[in-house]
């Protein structure tokens, strides 16, 4: 379930990355949806041979075929390729993998991911004379694809989890440059890392932690007599402001904005609050991302017509937080403005 490599910070630019390892290659892009689309359409402008993979009926068909893209069935593409980009979602990726992928793997092609869930977990067990590798950009396909286009790059990560060529890493590295992430800076990692810090990162503080945290906060003050209104604000809606700060500046960054009282007060209440107890309760999830136990949960959730999936959604949904901030985000519109603006200023330049 793990493999034991050690862990790098190796960074790849576009000097170190040779086009020549993937320009008189095929691949495969199964998917076209955030990544595939993405991928299959900078891989074709930066020269290399594209067949997109779909399923007869889909809808994304249309509109492969509309950007001058080769469309045909997942197993077609496979077969036709030397490298095989696995981008359908996940969990359909065992059974996409079973029926179109596998058949049509010959020695020496590439089965490539943009993440490495069901290589990790081994939901996916590919014969040993493929190789097998990820490349994994840190950010949605659309902005993948929007800085190619402004000939700007974005970041990846890169990974070898078998090398039966002795080229994988080079092959990795020029799919990376094609897809426009040598621009920007190709982190060497390994599938393990890759999966086990972007699921622990998921769980413990960028979508469970930080909503726990934000409901947590909005129901002590609604409890406690205030406005659901001046909570929504308070809990929610500001927390952008701090992430953009620490995003632009790092902690120090945002600690250097607040106010003084602002400072003291986080400094010294934000242990207090997430104290030693929340830091067990992450060690915790971390070892069920380790020892493959929400691995496995997840899987038989999803053989199961996700049950509790389900439930957990609509619980959210209708969490009071919602509705207020429904309420408060259609009278503020704060969303809308900036794009309105944008407008306003395109029609005064038109004029
Ligand atoms: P997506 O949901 O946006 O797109 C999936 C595509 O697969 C769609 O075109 C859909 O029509 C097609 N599809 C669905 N079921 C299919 C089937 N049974 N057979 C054939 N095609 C099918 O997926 P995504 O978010 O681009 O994710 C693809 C991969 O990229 C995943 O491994 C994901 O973890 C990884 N990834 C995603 C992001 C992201 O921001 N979205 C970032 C990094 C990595
Ligand atoms: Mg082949």
């Amino acid at each position: 379930m793990t493999d034991d490599d050690a862990f790098t910070t190796t960074v790849h630019y576009e000097d170190d990355a040779d086009s020549a390892h993937i320009e008189d290659k095929t691949v495969a892009v199964l998917g076209y949806g955030s990544q595939g689309h993405a991928h299959s359409l900078n891989l074709h402008e930066s020269g290399v041979d594209v067949v997109v993979g779909l399923r007869e009926g889909s809808a994304s068909r249309a509109a492969a075929e509309e950007e001058g893209l080769t469309v045909t069935t997942p197993a077609e593409a496979a077969a036709a390729a030397d490298v095989v980009s696995v981008l359908v979602p996940d969990t359909v990726q065992p059974d996409v993998y079973e029926h179109a992928v596998e058949p049509n793997l010959e020695p020496g092609d590439t089965l490539q991911f943009a993440h490495g869930f069901n290589i990790h977990y081994n939901q996916i067990q590919p014969p040993e004379d493929v190789d097998v590798t990820m490349v994994a950009p840190k950010s949605p396909g659309h902005l993948v694809r929007r800085n190619y286009e402004k000939e700007e790059g974005t970041p990846a990560l890169l990974a070898v989890y078998q090398d039966a060529t002795g080229e994988a890493t080079d092959e990795a590295l020029a799919y990376a440059q094609g897809i426009g992430c040598a621009r920007a800076g190709v982190l060497e990692t390994t599938f393990r890392e890759e999966v086990e810090s972007d699921l622990f990162g998921e769980q413990a503080v960028l979508c469970g932690g930080v909503t726990s945290l934000v409901k947590h906060g909005y129901e002590t003050l609604v409890d406690n007599g205030y406005s659901p209104e001046a909570a929504y604000f308070e809990c929610l809606n500001e927390l952008k402001l701090i992430v953009d700060l620490m995003y632009e500046g790092g902690l120090g960054g945002m600690w250097d904005s607040v106010s003084d009282t602002a400072e003291y007060g986080g400094l010294v209440q934000g242990d207090e609050i997430v104290d030693d107890t929340v830091r067990e309760n992450m060690e915790e999830t971390l070892e069920k991302v380790q020892n493959g136990e929400f691995a496995r949960e997840w899987i038989a959730e999803n053989q199961a017509g996700r049950p509790s999936y389900t439930q957990l959604r609509e619980a959210e949904k209708n969490h009071e937080i919602e509705e207020v901030g429904e309420r408060l985000r259609d009278l503020f519109a704060w969303a809308d403005e900036q794009e309105a603006d944008t407008e306003k200023e395109q029609v005064t330049a038109d004029d």
